[in-house]
């Protein structure tokens, strides 16, 4: 399991909100579902490119450089 911030994914948010998950997919959906209540806006005005580019930086990134779950 990784437990991964909000604020990892979307750094200019400052979100301090943590999903914890066993695959990268399940964290992805988890987050998504977060942004869709938290970050409205941002979701909202966030075009198809945006959230490919979301998603892949997740996938390459975010989720290889975060340590599992002790
Ligand atoms: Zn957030």
């Amino acid at each position: 399991m990784k437990t991964i911030a909000c604020s990892a994914t979307v750094p200019q948010g400052g979100c301090e909100k943590t999903v914890t998950a066993a695959t990268a997919d399940e964290a992805k959906q988890m987050l998504g579902a977060h942004a869709q209540e938290a970050h409205t806006d941002m979701v909202t005005s966030a075009t198809d490119e945006d959230k490919t580019n979301w998603g892949k930086n997740f996938d390459e990134n975010v989720w290889p450089n975060t340590p599992d779950d002790k």
